[in-house]
């Protein structure tokens, strides 16, 4: 088996790569936690000089009402941005975004001369083809299009083959779904045949894991998004259902030595967030059709996770694990959010949608990262606001997701270029980089159309 040395969680820890023999980027989240979770002690990308701190204090005001039109908007530049009526507002990040989506196109496409070396959504060049298909859904436009085909390709071509293939996020399932709804759009079915087929080629390993990143959760997610975008019946119920009563059997079969009804392990962690742990593994199992005591048992999870939590109103990143500090997508306090919230809408329970609220207020809190991405950035964080807004309508919610975007729209460059906000070691991916705020920009444009990217059906 290939060794490799990876940082994840709150140690430093030597496993395997999954599948064993696979030749695989850099995982995600090793650069991101040293010991103790603590930033290391030299980051490259602040010229050497540590951070103080995970987040940015949030000295935005609470609410700020629109302003009727845009000539009585007054205040510093931020301030201006928040008050500005929506659409125009809206205005502004469709531009932004369609900039930043020039900018990412040209930094992971035409600067490698369309050359793929990491082919997957989280860092590599599929998310790139991902951006393009949103700036496509948002205004229409065919070069967007027919540029994410072109993407898509070349990474059909270089990910044939590889092993690590059985997830949306990290695997060829996402170049396949992507490549699928990409032809869907073009109207060419000898192609949309092509990436079903190849889709209906990726096999499960008897020995794969069960969360989001590299696991059944993640297939099974690609399965969803198939359903829903190429049309029911894609892939069969039967075998959409099967493998989320897998997951399920799986997750029985650890939680008999505690008191949580499911539990998995990743290299040896019992994660809780949405990359690898129970808030993703949750999120994707409530869109299956489970009878009602497997309902119980998702239900029954999440409620633990609620008694559990920190007092702050964060999640552990994994069991038993200390201290209070993550406010990330992958892990704490906001990938939960978008699980709990996504529970209350599915179990129609308001215990859920409290919980969410408390944890929204943590990230709107402690969640002005001082990175820019998806994955564990202020781009991801704002979602959570998003997804409260989706469902509750709530101006509020959609203020505070407005207020992180302009955030980043009225700071985010400079802090960037002075090495106080860190833009991934990718920096243009969709999950670590800038990628990810350019797709921001783009879902803030209809707020109520937005998804989280590979997460949110
Ligand atoms: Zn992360």
């Amino acid at each position: 088996m290939t060794m490799t040395t990876i940082w994840h969680s709150h140690r430093i820890a030597s496993v395997g790569v999954h599948p064993p023999g696979a030749t695989s980027p850099r995982r995600p989240h090793e650069a991101l936690i040293g010991p103790e979770g603590s930033l290391r002690a030299t980051v490259p990308w602040a010229g050497g000089v540590a951070m103080a701190g995970r987040f940015f204090r949030n000295e935005m005001p609470g609410f700020v009402v629109e302003a009727e039109s845009e000539e009585t908007v007054a205040g510093d530049s931020l301030h201006r941005l928040l008050s500005l009526p929506y659409p125009k507002a809206a205005d502004r990040f469709l531009r932004a975004g369609l900039d930043l989506k020039e900018k990412v196109v040209k930094e992971t496409w035409f600067n490698h001369g369309g050359r793929v070396r990491d082919f997957t959504v989280y860092t590599g060049a599929v998310g790139t083809a991902y951006l393009l298909l949103k700036a496509y859904q948002v205004t229409n436009n065919k070069n967007d299009l027919n540029l994410c085909s072109e993407v898509v390709r070349a990474c059909d071509i270089v990910s044939q083959g590889s092993r690590r293939d059985v997830t949306f996020i990290c695997g060829r399932a996402g170049v396949c779904a992507i490549g699928a709804l990409a032809a869907k759009y073009a109207g060419d079915v000898t192609l949309l045949n092509h990436y079903l087929s190849s889709f209906r080629e990726i096999h499960l390993p008897p020995q794969v894991p069960n969360e989001l990143l590299y696991g059944r959760a993640g297939y099974l997610w690609t399965c969803f998004f198939l359903n829903k975008h190429i049309g029911d019946g894609t892939v069969p119920s039967q075998h959409v259902t099967a493998i989320a009563r897998e997951i399920i059997v799986q997750g029985k079969k650890l939680a008999g030595r505690g008191s949580c009804p499911l539990m998995y392990e990743w290299y040896g962690e019992r994660y809780w967030g949405a990359a690898h742990g129970l808030a993703g593994i949750m999120h994707t199992l409530m869109d299956a059709d489970l009878k009602s005591e497997e309902q119980e048992l998702v239900k029954g999870t999440l409620r633990y996770m609620i008694q559990n939590r920190f007092q702050s109103g964060n999640y552990p990143s994994a069991e038993g694990t200390e201290p209070d500090r993550l406010v990330h997508w992958c892990h704490g306090a906001p990938g939960i959010a978008l699980t709990l919230t996504k529970a209350s809408q599915v179990y129609r329970d308001q215990q859920f949608l409290h919980a969410a609220a408390d944890a929204a207020e943590l990230v709107w809190n402690r969640g002005l990262l001082k990175r820019v991405g998806i994955c564990h950035g202020v781009s991801g964080n704002a979602y959570v606001f998003l997804t409260l807004y989706r469902l509750t309508g709530m101006v509020e919610n959609l203020y505070r997701a407005k207020a992180f975007a302009c955030f980043l729209l009225d700071k985010g460059g400079k802090l960037i270029s002075e090495g106080e906000m860190h833009s991934g070691d990718r920096p243009y991916s969709l999950f670590e980089g800038q990628g990810g705020m350019a797709y921001l920009f783009l879902d803030m444009v209809r707020p109520s159309e937005s998804r989280f990217p590979g997460y949110e059906l």
